[in-house]
């Protein structure tokens, strides 16, 4: 299948095999689509390197969205690479602390941090790439159900990603008149390394299993074949919405009770 033929996407986000990012560029590369990545520090630029090989050999940039410099150095790096049909901001982190125990321990700081690397971001990025975005391209962001229920130990990254599923409306309506479309997928939870950092995962994954409709936790390729989709012409009149990847957890108003 090439649902992404001739399309080029910008992926963030790749830290490791096991990012949702990595998924979605594996999915988006089998569907034919030319990728870019960026990569947040020198920690990790190996690592995504040889990801960045083995699908298909497009340019990886050094990119901290928390630097008006790096993002100012992020649309010259693309120039040869062309006009994006897709942004991928799969970008998030909070202090470690600040996820477990009780929200009001968040100091002022961490929640300032927080909502300026997992939310602004996207706003950010967006800005550093207006014009090289093509128009009807298609922008998708990463959140969570703690974005608008109680996930306990979720905390402050539930607040940041709120502001990042309201960005995305906002994004969706600014950038419309130019065919351009903004969604949030909403991911179950995976084990990677920024989930790692919420008290109690492995928990939250049992939960899952055994309880959504489909009695399954999700893969960074679940979420990568939603990506296609959003990516492609298939969603033309798609945006400003969040789309739950996740066996369809969100959905149950309480648990079954124990077989
Ligand atoms: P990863 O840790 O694999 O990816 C998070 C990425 O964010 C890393 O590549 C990290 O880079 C990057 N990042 C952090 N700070 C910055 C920065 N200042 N500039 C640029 N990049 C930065 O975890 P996931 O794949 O799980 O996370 C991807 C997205 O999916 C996040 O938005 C997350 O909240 C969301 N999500 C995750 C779920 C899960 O259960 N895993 C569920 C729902 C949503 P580095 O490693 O170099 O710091």
């Amino acid at each position: 299948m090439s649902l992404l033929k001739g399309k080029r996407a910008l992926i963030t986000g790749v830290a490791n095999r096991w990012s949702i990012a990595t998924g979605i560029a594996r999915q988006m590369h089998e569907h034919g689509a030319a990728l870019a990545f960026t990569y947040q520090g020198e920690r990790v630029k190996d690592e995504v390197e040889k990801l960045a090989a083995e699908l298909g050999g497009g340019p990886v940039i050094e990119c901290d969205v928390a630097s008006e410099d790096s993002l100012a150095r992020l649309a010259p790096a693309l120039a040869q690479f062309g006009k994006l049909d897709a942004l991928v901001h799969s970008i998030a982190f909070a202090n470690k602390d600040d996820l477990a125990g009780k929200t009001h321990g968040t100091s002022r700081g961490s929640f300032g941090l927080a909502l300026d690397i997992s939310a602004y971001s996207l706003i950010a990025l967006v800005q550093a790439l207006h014009d090289q975005l093509a128009d009807g391209s298609s922008i998708m962001a990463l959140t969570y159900l703690g974005a608008t229920a109680i996930v306990p130990n979720y905390n402050v990254m539930g607040i940041a990603k709120a502001a990042l599923e309201a960005s995305v409306r906002y994004l969706a309506f600014d950038l419309g008149d130019r065919g351009i479309r903004v969604n949030a997928i909403s991911a179950g939870p995976i084990k990677t390394a920024s989930a790692r950092q919420v008290a109690g995962l492995s928990k939250m994954l049992d939960v899952v299993a055994a309880t959504a409709p489909l009695r399954r936790n999700v893969t960074p390729d679940d979420i990568g074949k939603m990506a296609v989709f959003l990516a492609s012409d298939l969603s033309a009149a798609v945006t400003a919405d969040v789309h739950f990847v996740d066996g369809g957890f969100h959905a149950m108003g309480m648990y079954p009770p124990p077989q």
